[in-house]
């Protein structure tokens, strides 16, 4: 065979763990572009599945496209909410690539991780993790996945920087508008629990962009919620070099709610609250 990456007994193992030179990365990708499955070619080049996906996934051909039929509106709007929260566009022109990126703390966030790409899966789009550094990062691409985030979240200008903010949110359903809740929470919030480790005080969700947190009020105002914001300055000694604003759901007002959200954070507080 041609390919200098290719099974020649000896380097097997040794290649299994090293890192791909640009040759290889070229070399899997024209290989799936030839029409190849994304396992064959692991197995063929020896590469591990995970780290050919990573590279040569948008080459496939049998990319399936995202099915928004099999999930339902909260579904929706956990995805939406953990993109405003957590996630990245992938815009790419040049090379046409188009989709979303999420990101997870590798320790805390597995389960988070698992159940968004399980959501992904479900609706017949493959979804792999790979780690970064102390991140887990999940890439889809799917140019029908970022024009349907497109119709909620919109990128901005504000005081010189781009952030995201809420379109239309006065049309979005107490369904949707749930499921985004408690995506958000998954992405960017944080449940106070109990010391006991059964219930909990209420939520927290944290942004650094001024809009956007004005917009998560209002729509938790929406749902018959009143969040207290507060303002933390940045200290001059501190990493971020901005105001980060804490929108906090204290419990009475959380347990409104908690019970019919979609957000793996609650589900592992064992809440036994009832609804009020
Ligand atoms: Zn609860």
């Amino acid at each position: 065979m041609g390919f200098p990456g290719l099974r020649d007994g000896k380097r097997e193992k040794f290649r299994r763990y090293k890192r791909l030179t640009l040759e290889e990365i070229k070399m899997i990708q024209a290989l799936v572009q030839s029409g190849l499955s994304l396992r064959k070619v692991a197995k063929q080049t020896d590469i591990s599945y995970s780290t050919v996906y990573r590279h040569a996934v948008r080459f496939s051909k049998r990319q399936m496209r995202i099915d928004f039929s099999v999930f339902t509106e909260r579904e929706l709007g956990y995805i939406v909410g953990f993109f405003a929260g957590d996630g990245s566009r992938i815009a790419e022109k040049r090379s046409g690539h188009y989709g979303a990126k999420f990101c997870f703390d590798a320790k805390r966030d597995v389960e988070v991780a698992s159940f968004l790409r399980g959501l992904f899966e479900k609706s017949g789009k493959p979804a792999a993790l790979y780690r970064e550094d102390t991140w887990l990062v999940m890439k889809v691409y799917s140019k029908r996945l970022l024009d349907f985030l497109y119709r909620f979240v919109r990128y901005a200008k504000y005081e010189g920087r781009t952030c995201k903010v809420l379109v239309d949110v006065v049309s979005w359903s107490r369904d949707f508008m749930l499921g985004f809740v408690g995506g958000l929470i998954d992405a960017d919030g944080h449940i106070h629990q109990n010391k006991r480790k059964i219930g909990h005080f209420g939520a927290d969700i944290t942004t650094t962009n001024p809009p956007f947190a004005e917009q998560v009020v209002n729509l938790l105002n929406r749902l018959c919620l009143k969040p207290k914001v507060s303002k933390i300055k940045p200290c001059q000694t501190a990493f971020s070099k901005r105001t980060t604003y804490v929108i906090r759901l204290h419990k009475a007002e959380f347990c409104k709610v908690c019970r019919d959200l979609i957000c793996i954070k609650h589900e592992q507080c064992s809440c036994e609250t009832q609804s009020f």
